[in-house]
């Protein structure tokens, strides 16, 4: 009977493995246990260095390694189920935080335009959100935003390039057009860089009296 139940169980096993979307290997986890120490690799140890600077934004990790390959994974090879870790590491992260904060918040991702929506079929940072949500219990408004023109990659522009591509880039989503947010936004998405994609959505909330404190983000570039 054991010797059924130990085949049993090893056939379970073997049907419940998945393959780890970074390497390939097998593993009943979210990433194998080798793509799980190399992105752990990539966790800032004191996040909260980043909040108050030009802009306060509170990253998980740094973009390199590991942690560019699960974001690029996630959004060039569609693999949207990479987002629910990440999204609950940045979570779980901001809970233990030593940011006071104080003020009621409301979590709205920073949307694509449809046309890229289409195409890639999900937006990153609203999965993202949404998985930083379940482990915050913050509301998430995912119709807060608009995103009204498509921009080319920004990673080869200089800063004033981006800014130039970005202005007109959003507009106040249905959601916040119907009912003001009685609570201050706390924008997230995968990677922060310059922060011109977040300086151009705070311009557009604040048209409409709509407060952000600050940005979410899976991964910066940025050393301070
Ligand atoms: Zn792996």
């Amino acid at each position: 009977m054991k010797f059924w139940k130990h085949c049993y169980q090893g056939l379970l096993d073997l049907f419940l493995q998945s393959q780890c979307p970074l390497c390939q290997r097998p593993t009943s986890t979210d990433f194998c246990p080798y793509c799980q120490k190399q992105l752990q690799r990539c966790q800032i140890p004191q996040p909260e260095k980043f909040w108050g600077n030009d802009f306060p934004v509170f990253p998980w990790g740094t973009y390199s390694g590991s942690l560019k390959q699960a974001l690029w994974t996630l959004k060039y090879e569609k693999q949207p189920k990479i987002a629910q870790p990440l999204g609950f590491w940045l979570g779980e992260t901001w809970l233990k935080s030593r940011l006071k904060l104080g003020k009621k918040l409301i979590v709205v991702p920073i949307p694509l335009h449809p046309n890229k929506l289409r195409s890639r079929g999900f937006n990153q940072a609203e999965l993202l959100a949404t998985s930083f949500c379940q482990v915050t219990n913050l509301p998430l408004q995912k119709d807060g935003l608009e995103r009204i023109s498509e921009t080319e990659a920004l990673y080869s522009k200089s800063p004033i390039e981006r800014k130039e591509s970005l202005v007109g880039a959003f507009k106040i989503g249905k959601a916040f057009r119907q009912r003001h947010p009685k609570a201050e936004v706390l924008l997230l998405d995968d990677i922060y860089t310059t922060g011109a994609t977040a300086l151009t959505v705070v311009d557009t909330l604040n048209k409409y009296d709509i407060k952000v404190c600050g940005i979410v983000a899976i991964a910066t570039s940025r050393n301070s």
